[in-house]
């Protein structure tokens, strides 16, 4: 599946709803999160709709790798001397948006382990 229309990441994709796009190339799009847990808090999505970061990885490793080079290229950007970038993967790890997302979050000290 390319797009699927009734998820609200692919929706930012298409323009179809508003976010505070950062960066995007063919590959992904980032943008700021709505609910910003650090002062830097920034969502890399694919452009094509798979579920979580296993999915996406399955259909290609080239797209995943995309994400975090994308992470890694906005971090330089600001300065950030240290960053974390994480995939909630399942309801019970906290995933509550079914598009694969890298959360690039930084900007202040992050404790570990996380909650
Ligand atoms: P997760 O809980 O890992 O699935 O993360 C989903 C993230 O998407 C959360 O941090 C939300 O704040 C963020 N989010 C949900 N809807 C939007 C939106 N329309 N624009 C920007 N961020 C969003």
């Amino acid at each position: 599946m390319t797009l699927d229309p009734e998820c609200i990441f692919c929706k930012i994709i298409e323009g179809q709803i508003p976010a505070e796009i950062i960066y995007r190339n063919e590959n992904v799009v980032a943008f700021n999160d709505l609910n910003p847990q650090a002062p830097t808090h920034i969502l890399i999505i694919p452009t094509l709709h798979a579920e979580n970061a296993a999915a996406i990885s399955a259909i290609s490793p080239t797209i995943i790798a995309a994400m975090h080079r994308a992470a890694d290229a906005i971090a330089a950007e600001r300065g950030l001397t240290g960053y974390r970038s994480v995939f909630n993967t399942g309801a019970d790890a906290g995933q509550s948006v079914f598009h694969a997302h890298l959360h690039l979050i930084g900007g202040r000290g992050l404790a570990w382990p996380p909650g």
